[in-house]
């Protein structure tokens, strides 16, 4: 979160304890357990003002467990409602960092226990509705909806009851139905749609309709209408398709180029999808598998260089049947991968992490990164950085900077660091959900840069991770590159861990549309590996390999080019 929002948020409260603090006071001797929760309280707001504890999930931990402490053992203490309370609230925040799903199941348990054990207390219809909250994060909408619902009757003079009946209007398609529901018959083979995305990048707009099946589909524009003033439209008819109940049936975007996305059942066999445009150049559409969908690429009026990328595309002229590849554009054009940029992590007053001698990751990353460079344009291949001095640049700006370039690759390079000061190795990273503590720590760690407050939008992407296009070449470029740096760089330079090819939700893969990796060349907190990165002829040998690592994978890409499967 924002930080001054956080302190926005915060302060308040703060005030508002301080008085109950200074109330009961008055009235009687504090308890033992109250004292507690006091010193917990405290804990907690140490934890929100310090951008650099919240990097840690032990930080977290520790204070939700001084928390949990007081409800283990004083269940009958004033304060045990509050703390469960207190500790949904924390992991629920811990979660917006860590994407961790089981830091949300256990920010849900604790409101479901303040629920269930405190059912008079005051926060007891704030836990519902904070549980109801996560059900809805989760995509459990008509559980949420449900749980809305008994917030509004079980609590109906409590505050959160306004809020629960506006949280049920805009729910109302996930209400149980008292009328039976005829299943939706879909015969073997049908496309039934499963979700509908869109993204709006810098020189297009991308809708994708997600679903299993056989994918059929025809497309058909509509010009602007010169008459009515109508303006123009796309209209893409998925042939043997069902669109299942539940399925948002509209999308507003509005990014200036597209004004809103509509899917429906147009008949018994067909799923239309139409696209209400402000302006129209050009628009692609594709079938792709795994998972099975289809991609529409819209390119508007004054959006022309876009387009000059995609004149061969064949999607341009007409259709793909499906059975298409999942294939970067580079490829399908039949080109080698060309244009490569190079991110070297942090900059300017974002030093990144910083090693035990004082060694900061942002000058170590850059040296690397201007090797790199050099060493694949000597190989022929077009190199771009999106910094080459001692600058700040937001992560944003990274990926829009690489998707304006129309890199075919985007290589991040950082060093990693960890509070145990003993852990070392190699590893790569790309886009995905993390699976164990430590990938999600790394993200945690590399997304975390002050006044940007892009949570919101990794949520998004978090949560339809699934429609990243190149996650199988990315996977494929990671592997490449960690094979290559582990097996260049161990045994000349002793034992290096091998960490091996990891997914984690970092914000600058997320927002890149190429085939994307973060490279973690060394733990730069581990004080051997900083020296080591200190040093001209180890930074050599993880920039070739790094190098070795890239052309590898497009050597193995070019052999596959002709390759239709
Ligand atoms: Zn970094």
């Amino acid at each position: 979160m924002n930080r001054k929002l956080l302190l926005r948020l915060t302060l308040p409260l703060a005030i508002a304890v301080l008085f109950t603090v200074t109330g009961s006071d008055t009235a009687r001797a504090k308890t033992y357990c109250e004292r507690l929760y006091e010193s917990a309280r405290r804990d907690y707001y140490s934890l929100l003002e310090s951008e650099r504890k919240q990097r840690f999930h032990d930080s977290w931990e520790r204070v939700i467990n001084s928390f949990d402490g007081i409800v283990d053992k004083y269940p009958e203490c004033s304060k045990a409602p509050d703390s469960l309370f207190n500790m949904g609230v924390l992991y629920q925040k811990l979660y917006h960092r860590s994407w961790l799903k089981s830091d949300l199941e256990k920010a849900q348990k604790a409101y479901e226990r303040l629920t269930k054990s405190y059912p008079m207390s005051q926060l007891a219809d704030d836990a519902l509705f904070g549980a109801a909250q996560i059900l809805e994060e989760m995509g459990r909408k008509k559980e949420a909806y449900k749980a809305y619902d008994k917030v509004r009757n079980s609590y109906p003079s409590g505050d959160m009851s306004g809020k629960a009946k506006k949280k049920l209007t805009e729910l109302a398609s996930y209400a149980p139905r008292p009328d039976p529901v005829k299943p939706v018959v879909s015969k073997p083979g049908k496309f039934k749609v499963s979700d509908v995305q869109h993204w709006s990048n810098p020189n297009y707009t991308r809708i994708v309709v997600y679903g299993s099946g056989q994918l059929n589909f025809e497309k058909h524009s509509l010009k602007r209408d010169s008459v009515t003033g109508k303006p123009p439209r796309i209209y893409i008819d998925i042939k043997g398709a069902v669109l299942p109940r539940g399925i948002d049936n509209s999308l507003a975007i509005r990014d200036g180029l597209l004004q809103q996305a509509r899917i429906a059942q147009y008949d018994a066999d067909t799923v239309r999808l139409v696209l209400d445009m402000e302006s129209l150049k050009d628009s692609t559409a594709r079938a792709l598998l795994n998972p099975s969908r289809l991609v529409v690429d819209i390119y508007g009026e004054g959006q022309g260089e876009g387009q000059s990328a995609l004149a061969g595309d064949p999607g341009s002229s007409g259709l793909i049947s499906s059975g298409s590849e999942v294939l970067p554009l580079s490829q399908q054009l039949g080109l080698k991968v060309k244009r490569i940029v190079l991110d070297p992590g942090h900059g300017g007053r974002d030093p990144g992490a910083v090693g035990p001698k004082g060694l900061r990751e942002k000058d170590v990353v850059l040296s690397l990164a201007k090797r790199v460079k050099t060493a694949l344009e000597a190989r022929g291949y077009e190199v771009l950085m999106t910094r080459d001095s001692d600058i700040y640049v937001k992560l944003e700006d990274r990926a829009i900077f690489a998707n304006n370039s129309r890199a075919d690759l985007f290589v991040s390079i950082h060093t990693n660091a960890s509070k145990n000061r003993a852990v070392r190795g190699i590893e790569t990273y790309f886009l995905g959900v993390a699976r164990d503590r430590q990938s999600s720590e790394t993200a945690m760690l590399e997304n975390a840069v002050s006044n940007e407050n892009t949570l919101s939008d990794l949520e998004q992407i978090l949560h339809s991770l699934i429609n990243q296009n190149n996650m199988w070449h990315s996977n494929e470029l990671a592997e490449a590159v960690q094979d290559s740096m582990h097996g260049m760089v161990s045994g000349k330079y002793g034992t290096i861990r091998n960490l091996g090819v990891k997914q984690a939700p970092f914000y600058v893969l997320s927002k890149t549309g190429m085939p994307a990796v973060l490279v973690e060349t060394s733990f730069i907190s581990n004080s051997s590996a900083e020296k080591l990165l200190q040093r001209s002829d180890f930074r050599d040998t993880l920039s070739d390999s790094i190098t070795r690592g890239i052309i590898n994978y497009t050597e193995k890409v070019s052999r596959q080019e002709g390759d239709p499967s």
